[in-house]
């Protein structure tokens, strides 16, 4: 695809989604029709994403010789998945305390109404803590049952499994050339298909983000939105903004002198699919796509920084989180000490790594978050008529987050550069 023809396809995409919006508000009966259109697309990404993630981060360590040149460049990654997950947590904080959401918003009645029916929905779980929290994250990285893994898309092990697969590959030599040349190839392969596949975008696109906003529109879900919860949708939708206008395009021009605002449009396509799709893994072959072909990040970066980042880092969850949790206390007429408030921001961080890249994950987690910081969960359901539209924001946040990641971790891969051709 030749570069006029991909700017069009952003253009496209764009069109796409502001003309569902529109006629999911106007005839949202007609605009939930489009489902099942939204539905193909999105199996036909998430059918992509098991043999890209294992192709990709095999072919990358093939591609490096040598396993133990990924030291560097994975130190460099875990460091900046931190940095700007804790960022994006202060950022949150700061514009809560700041503009107070949840200060008077609902009534003694309608709490309790929601309370009730919070305690319907949610389990009993067992009291989390910061050691059970990251006890289970570690377990995450491990699975006994790689098929299994691979059937339920869990992609940490699928990553661990790949790498140490592939480092032994290049201990083995000529012995193993026929399998090493397949990984590159297939990989080469499945990057070509999802090209095709984005030329399905922005119909597919339209019918998912209709269908969804039509939904919402026929449950008449937005007036009771904006009633409720109006201050803590903008609350997060501007540290989101604030995380994705100012945080990251400054650590992105400090450390690669790329122009941010135009790696914005670059990686445009991948934010607009994170948007629609509301999940991280389902748009991460768009996302490597796009960095490797728009971007022109190096091959190699994005081969192991979108994988791992789709996967465990999540800035916009890990706002959103923050934001929630001291939203819901706000709410509910507790005042959180700085302690608590610092609590809040450590699990808030272990809980979004945590987070699964799929639709509404963070909701999930945010429990914990609640939990470990003696906030009662069933609150939750204040936040529930939103999240569908703020998971949409986040999730954008995320990819956006990852993409930057692997521009800035780049630099830090030992080697000649690979130029970021496919
Ligand atoms: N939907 C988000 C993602 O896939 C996760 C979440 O915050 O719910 O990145």
């Amino acid at each position: 695809m030749d570069h006029a023809r991909k700017s069009h396809l952003t253009f496209y995409i764009f069109a796409a989604i502001v003309l569902a919006v529109v006629l999911a508000l106007i005839a949202p009966t007609f605009a939930m029709k489009f489902q099942i259109g939204g539905e193909i697309f999105l199996r036909l990404l998430k059918m992509m994403v098991v043999p890209l993630v294992m192709a990709s981060v095999m072919s990358g360590i093939i591609g490096l010789g040598d396993v133990r040149r990924l030291g560097r460049p994975g130190g460099f990654a875990v460091v900046y998945y931190l940095t700007t997950t804790v960022l994006a947590v202060v950022v949150g904080l700061v514009m809560v305390n700041l503009i107070d959401p949840g200060v008077g918003t609902v009534d003694q009645e309608t709490l309790e109404a929601l309370a009730e029916k919070g305690r319907a929905m949610i389990p009993e779980r067992e009291e989390a803590t910061i050691g059970t929290i990251l006890e289970g994250l570690v377990l995450m990285l491990f699975t006994d049952n790689l098929i299994l893994a691979a059937v339920e898309t869990d992609l940490l092990p699928l990553i661990v499994f790949s790498i140490i697969f592939a480092g032994m590959l290049t201990t083995m030599g000529e012995r193993v050339h026929a399998i090493t040349a397949m990984i590159v190839q297939i990989n080469d392969a499945l990057l070509s298909f999802i090209l095709l596949l984005m030329k399905l975008a922005p119909v597919g696109i339209f019918c998912l983000v209709t269908a969804r906003f039509g939904e919402a529109q026929a449950e008449g879900a937005f007036a009771e939105m904006l009633s409720q919860t109006g201050w803590y949708v903008l609350t997060v939708l501007a540290g989101l903004g604030f995380h994705a206008f100012v945080t990251l395009p400054l650590i992105l021009s400090f450390f690669t002198r790329r122009n941010p605002f135009r790696f914005m449009l670059q990686m445009s396509q991948a934010v607009l699919t994170a948007f629609s799709t509301a999940s991280s893994s389902a748009t991460l072959p768009v996302t490597m796509e796009c960095a490797v072909e728009r971007g022109r990040v190096s091959k190699r970066s994005v081969e192991f920084v979108l994988p791992l980042g789709a996967t465990i880092n999540m800035d916009g969850t890990a706002l959103y989180e923050a934001v929630a949790a001291i939203f819901i206390a706000q709410a509910i007429g507790i005042d959180l000490t700085f302690a608590q408030q610092l609590m809040v921001a450590v699990t808030a961080t272990l809980a979004a790594i945590g987070a699964a890249g799929i639709p509404e994950a963070g909701l999930v987690t945010m429990l914990i978050v609640l939990n470990t910081v003696g906030l009662p969960v069933e609150y939750v359901s204040l936040i529930l008529p939103v999240d569908w539209l703020l998971d949409r924001f986040r999730t954008a946040v995320n990819v956006f987050g990852d993409s930057v990641g692997s521009a800035v971790v780049e630099k830090s891969f030992a080697g000649p550069e690979d130029g970021g051709e496919m």
